[in-house]
Formats: structure tokens, sequence, C-alpha cells
């Protein structure tokens, strides 16, 4: 492909996942500023912080511990350990009533790579935040990775609903099965993010045109708008979000029947004004040292972000 744009979201996604990269970047004496535009922090004080002035801003909150692609289980209870002692200081805080602060995780981060025993490593991590969240009085919604692990999360989305029916699960536009997984996942109290997909997927199972990526999120938030469940509408695309307003009109959806969600950092502004428009907007919230993965696709999706990365790098 040499279209400049498409050639610079492969070399960054490409090198989101180079481990050498990685050790050299996370390192670097990075500005602060540049980690804090899209990072609440790396303590749990510190996302406590963040979360509290959201929730004053009249935003909802989802907290992400950074971290993916675990292979050592020892880190993955460490994950999984980060996300109790987090829900246990928001609960504290008073922020976790009615999901106004939930949990999002990712499998890999919490075992899923772990050879053949990963799936149940992954399975029992997961469960022992989900009695957590459930201790706090909120939710957690498991975020999609590649599309190699889209049937394992499913899995175990399946079965932690059968105990917790509030876990949400995260679907991505750019897939092909998208559109079917989202009618089986519209029945009632199903909580199901549709997001766009951020990760380097080839042609073989996923749209590769932004504009085929676009339509196929309109068809898909068609199916999830006019099922039973909770829509949770990721994106920052001002004409998706339009559409998604008239959808939910259309479908006689009240205001708190559906959410918007965006994350930290990212069109500040806009979710200020869809949330005094009386609308539902959750905040993801990533924290913690693991910057790095989550960054890269940040930059890969929006070169201003490249800028604003560069010259944080320089200015040390
Ligand atoms: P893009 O196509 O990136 O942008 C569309 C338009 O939005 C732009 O043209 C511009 O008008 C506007 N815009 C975008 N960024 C900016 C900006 N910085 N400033 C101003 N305007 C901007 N992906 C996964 O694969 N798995 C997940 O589990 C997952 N979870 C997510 C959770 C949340 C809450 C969100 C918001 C995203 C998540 N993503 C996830 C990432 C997602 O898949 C996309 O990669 C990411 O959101 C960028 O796509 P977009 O829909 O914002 O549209």
């Amino acid at each position: 492909d040499l279209n400049p744009a498409a050639l610079m979201r492969q070399t960054l996604l490409g090198m989101s996942r180079n481990d050498q990269l990685r050790q050299v970047i996370e390192k670097a004496p990075v500005s602060r500023d540049v980690v804090h535009r899209f990072v609440g922090g790396a303590s749990t004080d510190e996302v406590l912080r963040v979360a509290g002035e959201l929730v004053d801003t009249h935003r909802l909150v989802t907290v992400d511990y950074l971290g993916e692609d675990t292979l050592d289980p020892v880190m993955a209870e460490h994950t999984r350990d980060a996300y109790v002692d987090v829900l246990g200081a928001m609960s504290g805080a008073g922020l976790t009533q009615d999901g106004t602060v939930e949990v999002s995780l990712k499998l890999s981060a919490l075992g899923q790579a772990l050879g053949r025993d990963g799936n149940r490593i992954a399975l029992d991590n997961a469960r022992t935040i989900c009695q957590a969240a459930a201790n706090a009085g909120t939710t957690v919604t498991l975020d999609m990775e590649d599309h190699t692990t889209t049937d394992q999360t499913l899995s175990v989305l399946h079965d932690l609903r059968q105990d917790w029916p509030w876990v949400g699960a995260v679907l991505q536009s750019y897939l092909y099965r998208t559109e079917q997984d989202c009618r089986d996942l519209s029945g009632e109290g199903s909580r199901v993010r549709l997001c766009k997909g951020t990760y380097k997927e080839p042609e073989s199972v996923a749209f590769q045109d932004k504009a085929d990526v676009d339509r196929s999120y309109v068809r898909c938030l068609k199916v999830l708008m006019e099922g039973q469940g909770y829509p949770m509408i990721a994106t920052h695309d001002p004409r998706l979000v339009e559409i998604a307003t008239v959808l939910a009109d259309k479908a006689e959806r009240s205001e708190d029947s559906f959410e918007f969600q965006m994350l930290l950092g990212i069109r500040p502004e806009e979710q200020l004004r869809l949330a005094a428009s009386g609308a539902r907007m959750r905040v993801y919230v990533p924290y913690g040292d693991e910057w790095y993965g989550y960054l890269m696709r940040r930059m890969a999706e929006r070169p201003a972000n490249l800028g604003f990365f560069l010259r944080g790098l320089a200015t040390r």
C-alpha cells in the first residue's frame, strides 16, 4: 500500500508490538505532559483523582490497568490484584455506585496467552475481579484484542455472564464477523461497546478501507439500537455520534438506555457537550506504567498525536 497515511499507520501498529522498542521508549524521559494527556497516572491514588474530576464534571468512567500480552503468571496475578485494589479504592471514595466508575480488562493481561491453560487462568483472574466489582456495586467490560483472540474472549464472556450478567463485551466494526456478533449479543441486559477496532488485521478477516469500517459501524449500531441490550458507542467520530443519536431516537430509546464512550484526552470538549445534553458519557481512563502499546495505537490513529508525542520526547 503506497498511501502514506496507511503506511504510517501500519508502521506504528507494527512498532506497538515491538518489545525491544517498548523497553527503550518506556525508559526514555518522556515529558509527563505527553503521557498524562492520555494516561490517568501511574498509581491507584492518581487514577482515583482523575476519575473523581471526571465524575465531578458529569462524566462516567471506565478504568483500565495498563498491560497486555502477559507471558508471566505472576504478572497476571499482579494485574488482577491491581484491579481489586482500584475497585476497593473507588468504592471507598463513593465512586462506584450504579456503575459510575467501572473497569475494563484485557484478558491477555490476565494470562490468556499463557499456553494451553491460558484461557482458564484468565477466566479465574477475571472472576476474582468480577466479584470485587459486584461488591463495589459496579460492572466490568472485557476489552477486545486482535482477531486471534475474539472467540476465546467471547467464550470467557459467556462463562462470566452466567454469574454476572452485567459483564460487557467489546465488538470491533472492522471485522467481517461483527454484525453477526452484534445480533448474538443484542439480548436483554447485554452490554456491548461498539468500536472501530485498533489492531493491525489482515484482509482475510477485516475491512481495510476506512469507509467500509464506518459503514459496518452503522450497520452494527442499527442492530444494537434495535435490540434489547445496552449499547455503548465508543467513537470520537462526529458523524457516527450524530448517526447514533438519530438511531436511538428512531428506536425510541430513553437517554439512560445507551451511552457514549471516548478515550481520556481525546475530544474532551465534545465529551462535556454530550454530558451537558443529558446523554450518558463515559471516559476510558488507562493508568499504570505499561503505557507503550496503548499510546502507540493512539499515535497510529492520528498523526497529530504523534507530533505531540515526539515534541514531548524532544523537550526533555
Ligand atoms: P477515527 O476513525 O480514528 O476518527 C474519526 C474522526 O473522529 C476523525 O476524523 C476526527 O473527526 C475525530 N477524531 C478522532 N480523534 C480525534 C482527536 N484526537 N481529536 C479530535 N478529533 C478526533 N479498540 C479495540 O480494538 N478494542 C477495544 O477494546 C477498544 N476499546 C475502546 C474503548 C473506548 C471507550 C474507545 C473510545 C475506543 C476503544 N477502542 C478499542 C479503540 C477504537 O477501536 C478506535 O481505534 C479508536 O476509538 C479510534 O477510532 P474512532 O472511532 O475514534 O475514529
